[in-house]
């Protein structure tokens, strides 16, 4: 498929929806992709990317980031704690908030640096067990509690279960921004980024359809 491609489908997605064209942010999501598949899409001039580990990403992009200016940079992996400082040094903006002690841990972050990456929250709206995410129920009141330190949070992020239709979830977690009064919606991967944006997905989150499939035994 390819970078161009996805963006080609997601102005047309954007149109069907009757939504602004460039109104959806494509998350390259580059993570385990070997270094010349992510040149490549940085040479086309692509400057938004995601990344699921801290170190892996730590490791890769001071280097490009040097080389090609305006690079942008998520996360959208599950945060440890204890990798929170370096994160927040690294990223543009998170979008993996799920609970009160990563909160505090990135408000006194925030406090000493005197900034903060851009926060998503993350909804668990299949509410799996091994998933990450703060349940719908808990959704408003985690979303107040951040508020109350001070964090910047500008929408919500949700990752539907493997299998199922999305559609109920990306409808579910734009209700739940709508009523929190937050513009940011973070849903939709290579499989269902179309009806992500028809239920008004601000940022995609695409990998193997811009990179190819990915090869974790590299
Ligand atoms: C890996 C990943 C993606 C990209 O998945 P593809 O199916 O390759 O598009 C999107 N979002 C999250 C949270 C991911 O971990």
């Amino acid at each position: 498929m390819g970078l161009a491609e996805i963006a080609a489908r997601m102005r047309a997605a954007e149109a069907a929806a009757g939504r602004a064209e460039g109104s959806v942010r494509l998350i390259a999501v580059s993570k385990v992709q070997p270094a010349e598949r992510v040149e490549a899409v940085l040479d086309a001039g692509h400057r938004l990317f995601g990344e699921n580990y801290v170190q892996e990403a730590a490791g890769k992009w001071p280097a490009w980031k040097a080389r090609f200016p305006g690079v942008e940079l998520h996360m959208i992996g599950p945060l440890q704690t204890n990798k929170a400082k370096v994160a927040v040094e690294l990223f543009d903006v998170l979008h993996t908030v799920d609970r009160p002690s990563l909160a505090e841990k990135l408000a006194r972050l925030a406090d000493s640096r005197g900034v903060s990456p851009q926060l998503f929250v993350q909804v668990n709206t299949g509410e799996e067990p091994q998933k990450a995410g703060v349940l719908p129920a808990d959704a408003d009141a985690f979303v107040a509690a951040c508020r109350g330190m001070g964090l910047p949070v500008v929408g919500l992020m949700c990752i539907p279960p493997e299998g199922e239709d999305s559609a109920p979830h990306f409808a579910l977690l734009k209700a739940m921004a709508e009523r929190n009064g937050l513009t940011g919606l973070s849903m939709g991967m290579s499989g269902d980024f179309e009806s992500a944006i028809a239920h008004g997905a601000t940022h995609v989150r695409v990998g193997s359809a811009i990179f190819g499939e990915r090869d974790y035994a590299r």
